[in-house]
C-alpha cells in the first residue's frame, strides 16, 4: 500500500506555503490535506472543545477545518485520512519557528498532534524574508527531501522534527537544539489607548519583533543565521530529566 502524508498547517487552507508543501510531497504516496479555515498562528496546541468542528471538502482530499491545527491532525487522523498516515506533516510556515517560537507555534503543534497519535511528524518553516521569491520551492524540496527520509528510516517514537529553512540559498543542513530568546520583550501600549483608556479600558500588542538570542553555536537560531537549514529533533516528553533527578533529593512531606 502507498504511504499516506497527513498534511496541515496554522496559516490557513488557503495558504501557499501548504499548497507548496501539498506539490513537493505528492510524489511519495497519497497526501490528504486537513487545515485550518483561517489563520491560526501562534495557536500553540489547543483543541477545541464544547463546540462542534464544522469541515468543509474543498478540493478532492481537501478539508478545511473550522478549528485549531490540532483539531485539524486529530480529525485528519481518526475521520477523514481513511486510515491512520504514515507520516504528518506541517507547513510550510510563512515564518520561522525557533527557539521559543515552539512553544507557542501551531505549526509545530499539529506535527506534535502527530506525534501524540503514534506517528512521525515533521514541521517545517521558512524565513519571512524569502516570501515573494523562491523560497517556497527551496522550503518544499527539503521538506520532501526529510519526508522521504522519515518514510524509509522512521523516527524514534514519540518524535518530531522541527526544520527550519532560512532566506537565500542554504549553505548545508544541521542537526541542532533549540535556542532562547533573550530577554523577552513586554507587550507595547496599543495607539487607541487614550480612546478607550475614557471607557476604563486598556489596549496591548504582544510583540512578535525578532529579540536577541542566548549565544548557542549548536542552536537552531544559529544555524539559521548562519545560512543553514536547522533540523531540531523535539519529544513530546517535557519532564526535565537531570533535574527530577535533582529535585529528588527536596524532603517533601504532608504533616
Ligand atoms: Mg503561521
Amino acid at each position: 500500500m502507498s504511504h499516506l502524508i497527513l498534511v496541515s498547517n496554522d496559516d490557513g487552507i488557503e495558504a501557499e506555503g501548504l499548497a507548496c508543501l501539498t506539490r513537493s510531497l505528492q510524489g511519495l504516496g497519497e497526501v490528504v490535506v486537513v487545515a485550518p479555515a483561517r489563520n491560526h498562528s501562534g495557536a500553540s496546541h489547543s483543541l477545541t472543545l464544547g463546540r462542534p468542528l464544522k469541515v468543509r471538502r474543498t478540493a478532492p482530499g481537501w478539508f478545511a477545518v473550522e478549528g485549531t491545527p490540532a483539531d485539524c491532525v486529530n480529525l485528519g487522523f481518526f475521520r477523514l485520512s481513511g486510515r491512520p498516515p504514515d507520516l504528518v506533516v506541517s507547513g510550510i510556515n510563512a515564518g520561522l519557528n525557533i527557539g521559543d517560537d515552539v512553544a507557542y507555534s501551531g505549526t509545530v503543534a499539529a506535527a506534535l498532534e502527530g506525534a501524540l497519535l503514534g506517528r512521525p511528524g515533521m514541521a517545517v518553516s521558512m524565513d519571512r524574508a524569502s516570501l515573494g521569491g523562491d523560497g517556497w520551492t527551496a522550503a518544499g524540496e527539503v521538506a520532501l527531501l526529510l519526508a522521504r527520509k522519515i518514510l524509509e528510516r522512521g523516527l524514534p517514537e514519540d518524535t518530531l522534527l522541527n526544520v527550519n529553512v532560512p532566506s537565500g540559498e542554504p549553505r548545508g543542513i544541521r542537526w541542532t537544539r533549540q535556542g532562547r530568546r533573550i530577554p523577552h520583550r513586554p507587550p507595547e501600549m496599543g495607539a487607541g489607548t487614550a480612546a478607550v483608556a475614557a471607557i476604563g479600558e486598556e489596549e496591548f500588542w504582544i510583540s512578535d519583533l525578532p529579540l536577541d538570542w542566548k549565544n548557542d553555536p549548536l542552536s537552531d537560531y544559529c544555524a539559521v543565521s548562519e545560512g543553514f537549514i536547522s533540523v531540531t529533533p523535539l519529544h513530546l516528553d517535557l519532564t526535565h530529566h537531570r533535574v527530577l533527578e535533582e529535585l529528588g533529593g527536596w524532603q517533601l512531606s504532608l504533616e
